[in-house]
């Protein structure tokens, strides 16, 4: 199949079969090629290949053929030249930074993203003197005020977790094109089925694939998908020396995630959007957030940006934390764990789990208060989700 170009085909038949050669074997499903090394059929040839004048696979730290299928598949998906895997979604994030910063450089991020994330940056790149600056997601004027001339990149997650914010990609990416910074979109809880931030003008996506692109919950896994000169400048010399690699055998189940991403997606949606209306519709329900609802603060731009308003919904009770860790402790089915995607519903409690390590005061800035229930709606029957809730409402 190395004649098709796979550009020309839409997103759910790119996620089931684009990247994959059929070898001699004639294979139906990809392979995994279970193999650290390869073998050259010269001296020169192994010599030609580890200089990268020749392309070819050397060993499985930065060239696997079943990673290589998953690389070639999510980029297409999300519309970019290329893509690199990695062994989580944090060494995706990780990446992007050792590639691009240096001591010196500033970065700005939203404060509403992933626990780890702003750790990465505080502990981490700002041990090795790159500073970080946290704004409000959906403050475009913040974003531009905290640019400073040794600005690399600007960070972000859209929507937030846990309060489901949205913020605007191109917006932002015309503030950091226009200052000479990168735009980095960690586009985790949407997928490509929903949201395409190299479209929007993000240079860099990182993904968790260990959320939905898995969609059951069993392995972790990540990527930069970016344009071939950023990639190939920047990460690939990063992923090569670092080795966070992705294994065959993640590859492959993530792969088979790829191929119903598009359904499983639509139907989270579906589901998702149907518990946050009738959550709207209870009595000891405060508030509910979810980006298809009209009485969310961006649905308009979600509805611009987003081809779905994804699977995620946060609700406060009227009450404070004792109402909300009842109501998760009366739930019989649904799995009280912070991971999130999964065809399983999961329920959380932020403030004192995801969100559990900043102070009271910051929580209190973003909006995280102790009522706060967040639920990665799954696939089961949402009648039965609802069920599950009513006992503890
Ligand atoms: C889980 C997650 C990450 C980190 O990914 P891992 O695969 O757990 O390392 C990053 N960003 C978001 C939005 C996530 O949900």
């Amino acid at each position: 199949m190395t004649d098709f170009d796979w550009n020309d085909y839409s997103l759910e038949t790119q996620a089931i079969r684009a990247g994959h050669n059929r070898t001699h074997e004639a294979e139906h499903s990809m392979p995994i090629f279970a193999t650290s090394s390869y073998v050259f059929s010269s001296a020169e040839e192994a010599s030609l290949k580890f200089t990268g004048q020749v392309p070819g696979n050397i060993y499985s730290r930065f060239t696997n053929p079943t990673v290589d299928i998953f690389q070639k598949r999510l980029a297409l998906m999300e519309k970019g030249e290329r893509c690199l895997a990695f062994a989580s979604g944090m060494a995706a994030i990780m990446a992007v930074g050792m590639g691009l910063l240096k001591a010196g450089d500033h970065v700005v991020s939203s404060r509403s993203v992933f626990g780890n994330t702003i750790l990465m940056f505080q502990n981490y790149f700002g041990k090795f003197g790159v500073d970080t600056d946290f704004v409000k997601l959906t403050d475009l004027a913040a974003w531009e005020a905290a640019i400073k001339p040794n600005t690399r990149f600007l960070f972000l997650e859209t929507p937030s977790n846990p309060l489901i914010e949205i913020a605007d990609i191109k917006a932002l990416a015309d503030i950091a094109h226009k200052h000479g910074c990168l735009l980095v979109v960690d586009n985790v809880f949407c997928t490509p089925v929903l949201q395409k931030p190299l479209q929007l003008g993000a240079d860099i996506i990182v993904h968790s694939a260990t959320k939905y692109i898995d969609g059951q919950g069993r392995c972790v896994g990540g990527a930069v998908i970016a344009s071939d000169e950023i990639i190939e400048k920047f990460i690939y010399p990063y992923l090569r020396t670092g080795g966070a690699t992705m294994s065959a055998f993640n590859a492959w189940v993530f792969l088979s995630g790829l191929e119903t991403l598009a359904v499983r997606m639509k139907a989270h949606c579906e589901n998702a959007f149907e518990l946050a209306k009738w959550l709207e519709q209870q009595p000891t329900v405060a508030k509910v957030y979810y980006p298809g609802l009209e009485s969310h603060a961006q649905h308009e731009l979600a509805k611009r940006q987003q081809t779905g308003f994804g699977g995620v919904v946060s609700f406060e009770l009227k009450g404070g934390k004792e109402q909300a860790w009842k109501l998760i402790d009366a739930t019989k089915m649904l799995s009280i764990t912070a991971n999130l995607g999964d065809v399983k519903t999961t329920i959380t409690h932020p403030a004192t789990t995801t969100h559990g390590r900043l102070s009271p005061e910051v929580r209190a800035e973003v909006g995280i208060t102790d009522s706060l229930v967040r639920i990665s709606v799954g696939l089961e029957n949402v009648g039965d989700v609802k069920e599950d809730l009513q006992a503890g409402l």
